[in-house]
């Protein structure tokens, strides 16, 4: 049977408090153990609604007695910035009081995980995968969150910690399908891809910053860094980008929720047939992500179809100022810096000098996309 359970988050604000709903279907301890919340983030609503889609998938898996590991399910991963309302605006990319990504600064407790099992290892894989789980937890236990952003963030590491796989649900800004994962889990991680027809996959370790599936992964990366990748397993974590934030759609929320329930089902979280498809989009590193960037002022205006091969130099998007003179128009102009696909773009149509309005997945790692990938 299901079971649902309220972890209320300290209290920040007098009369108020927010609380996270967290669903578990199989028994505690099952394996695999699968981890999926949806919307840190919270104005990324297609990942909630497809969450809330995949709720009623599990629920009728469950009643069919097909839960075969342990699948944790939050379908509100951020109730905090689900209510971020200024202005009319739904803002819930960052907390309002201290100005932070949401997505960012994760507790990374890697060093005192590796300090704690130095000299009690090669008890074999599975052995040695139990003890770093428990060091996680313990560190992560003792970590003092230093606003209500970062308790948040504590209580979903509890929640993810030991699990085998992690589904992290967000959507882009206006965008097609696309993934986020580990390169060592490539091509293996290509049923989950295929199943979505996510049409981008890049590979993503460290980006900077600290994001969310990254940050459940390092200490099981730095262990294999530090005793070989043979020692212990690395959990397969993966950001979904389910399209852009206008793709309210039952029908596509649908689909994405039946493609992760036969994902689940491939990987024995869940009981039964499911086919697998073939992965036809394109996948490489985050380093071959070309950042669009305005160059100017002005208002946006893309030249280019969202989905379409892009040709090196192809001019993507014009930055008009309609306060310069006849002729004078064009303040800027953003093209493709290789040949790529044109997978991700902004909603938002006023321009700045510097503003990311969209991104390429080229062939190649460009020579710029050095450093900190990720911007916030
Ligand atoms: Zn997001």
């Amino acid at each position: 049977m299901a079971e649902c359970r309220t972890i209320d988050l300290p209290r920040y604000a007098v009369g108020t408090q927010h609380s996270l709903k967290v669903w578990r279907f199989g028994k505690a301890g099952a394996r695999p153990k699968v981890y999926i919340q949806a919307g840190i983030h919270a104005d990324e609503l297609p990942a909630n609604l497809a969450a809330s889609k995949l709720l009623e998938l599990l629920h009728k898996a469950d009643g069919e007695g097909r839960i075969a590991g342990e699948i944790i399910l939050v379908p509100v991963a951020n109730p905090i910035g689900f209510n971020n309302v200024t202005l009319r605006a739904h803002n819930g990319r960052y907390h309002l009081p201290s100005g932070e990504n949401y997505n960012r600064g994760f507790p990374d407790v890697s060093e005192a995980v590796l300090e704690a099992i130095d000299g009690r290892m090669a008890e074999g894989p599975a052995a040695d995968l139990a003890l770093v789980r428990g060091e996680v937890l313990k560190a992560l236990e003792t970590v003092t969150p230093s606003n209500e952003a970062q308790a948040l963030r504590l209580e979903l590491m509890k929640l993810a910690h030991d699990a085998d796989i992690v589904l992290d649900l967000h959507t882009d800004s206006d965008a097609e399908l696309h993934l986020y994962l580990d390169e060592d889990h490539w091509p293996e991680a290509s049923d989950l891809a295929a199943l979505l027809d996510a049409k981008v996959v890049m590979f993503a370790r460290t980006s900077g910053g600290g994001p969310f599936e990254e940050t459940i992964a390092w200490p099981y990366v730095r262990v294999r860094e530090v005793y070989g990748a043979d020692a212990i397993d690395l959990p397969l974590t993966v950001v979904l980008e389910l399209r852009g934030e206008y793709d309210t759609d039952h029908g596509l929320a649908r689909k994405d929720a039946v493609a992760a329930l036969r994902f689940l089902t491939l990987r024995g979280a869940v009981s039964g047939k499911a086919k697998a498809s073939k992965f036809t989009g394109m996948a490489g590193p985050f380093s071959a992500t070309q950042t669009l960037r305005c160059p100017a002022a002005g208002i946006l205006v893309f030249t280019a179809e969202l989905g379409s091969t892009v040709k090196k130099g192809q001019v993507l998007a014009e930055i008009i100022d309609p306060m310069a003179g006849p002729g004078e128009a064009v303040a800027g102009q953003i093209r493709a810096a290789a040949k790529g696909r044109f997978f991700a773009r902004s909603n938002q149509r006023l321009a700045w000098p510097g503003e990311v309005v969209g991104k390429v997945q080229c062939e190649k790692p460009l020579p710029e996309r050095k450093g900190k990938l990720l911007y916030d």
